[in-house]
Formats: structure tokens, C-alpha cells, sequence
């Protein structure tokens, strides 16, 4: 049987339901018995339970990818082990994967004909792309963005990290373990507003901050 897969990227910002979509797609998949994978980087290692959870109350299990992970081997034992050509790879929290993993994800689409859809974010709280998205955006045969509005009614387009005050965040590591509730979406304009808005008040003397 000739098989046609594609490498999908669908990318949206944090709290653009990427994750929802993806679980919304395996519960399609299984309404249709089709075989799928779903599949997720590891980026916190005190993660006990290998499963895929979205806020709105939906969970299906996953299988870990640690950084050492080859996906094309793990597709080629599935079928010469257990015969299994999987149709469809879910993979969330795609940016984390390597360059090379996503490479792999290529020739799992090329040599068996899966589909793979890979669900992330475009780039990081400075605005710059992860690895995995970048190479995705270089290879992958369909790329689909996921909107969500900021709350001035434009498109999100950054992924700010906060402070507890609400404060954006402008230095760091870029990936920092422990939780979505330190990010907020934001448009473009919202964000660079805010930085100089955030930029003035430092510059200010501490007994004017009070007045404003
Ligand atoms: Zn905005």
C-alpha cells in the first residue's frame, strides 16, 4: 500500500488551545479508529505521569521524547517489532524538540508515509524562535497558524514571561521549568508598550513611582 504522509507544524502562542486541538484530534482519530501516537517532549524531569492534559479537562498518554530520543528509530521498531505503521504522530510542546528529532520526524513522514503534526510555539519570551520550530518552519509541507487575540483585540505574537508583579521578564534562560501561569500572550505592540512603560518607571526616582 503506497502511504503520503506530511509533516505538519501548527504553531500559536501559549493559551492558544494548541494542546486542546491536538487531544481534539486524537479523540477524531479514535472515533475513526485510526492508529495514532501521541507524543511530548520532556522539559521538566520531576514529571511523574506521561500524559497530555489540557485546561479544559481532556488527557490522553503519552510517550516521553528525551533529548536523546531517535524518532525514526522508535518509528522503524514499532514496525519491525509489532508490524505497526502508525498513521498519525500527535507530538505537543513540538519547539523542544532538537532540529535533528524534527529531521527524524521527515523521514518517519518520507520512508513510512505517517503524518506527523507537531503543535508548538513559534518562539521564545525574547522573541526568538526555538529549535524545533525553527527547523519546522524549514521542512515541514504544511504550517498553520493557531490565532488568539491580546487583550487590546490584536493577534498574540509574543510569549512574555512575568514576574510576580506582572512585570515582563527581558532576561533569562529560555526555557525555565515550573509553570505556564509565568507567561502571558501578548501582541507585538502590547509588549513593546509595556517594556517602555516598564523601562520609565525604573528610570524614575523611587518617590515619584507612587504618583503614577
Ligand atoms: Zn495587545
Amino acid at each position: 500500500m503506497y502511504r503520503k504522509g506530511k509533516l505538519y507544524f501548527r504553531y500559536g502562542t501559549m493559551g492558544s488551545a494548541k494542546t486542546a486541538l491536538l487531544l481534539t484530534t486524537a479523540y477524531n482519530f479514535e472515533e475513526r479508529n485510526m492508529d495514532y501516537m501521541c507524543l511530548k517532549p520532556v522539559v521538566d524531569t520531576r514529571e511523574t505521569s506521561n500524559v497530555i492534559r489540557s485546561r479544559i479537562g481532556i488527557e490522553r498518554e503519552c510517550r516521553w521524547i528525551y533529548s536523546h530520543t531517535d524518532l525514526y528509530e522508535l518509528a522503524r521498531e514499532l514496525y519491525r517489532d509489532k508490524g505497526r505503521l502508525v498513521d498519525w504522530f500527535l507530538i505537543d510542546e513540538a519547539q523542544f524538540l532538537t532540529a535533528t528529532q524534527v529531521d527524524q520526524l521527515s523521514r518517519v513522514v518520507d520512508d513510512f508515509g505517517s503524518n506527523v503534526i507537531c503543535y508548538g510555539l513559534r518562539t521564545d519570551f525574547q522573541t526568538h524562535l526555538f529549535e524545533g520550530s525553527r527547523r519546522l518552519f524549514e521542512i515541514a509541507d504544511t504550517i498553520d497558524e493557531i490565532k488568539s487575540t491580546c487583550n487590546c483585540g490584536h493577534k498574540t505574537i509574543v510569549n512574555a514571561r512575568i514576574d510576580n508583579n506582572g512585570n515582563f521578564v527581558e532576561e533569562g534562560a529560555q526555557v525555565e521549568i515550573g509553570g505556564d501561569d509565568r507567561y502571558v500572550a501578548v501582541c507585538r505592540r502590547c509588549w513593546r508598550n509595556k517594556r517602555i512603560e516598564q523601562a520609565r518607571r525604573a528610570s524614575l526616582p523611587l518617590e515619584f513611582i507612587e504618583d503614577i
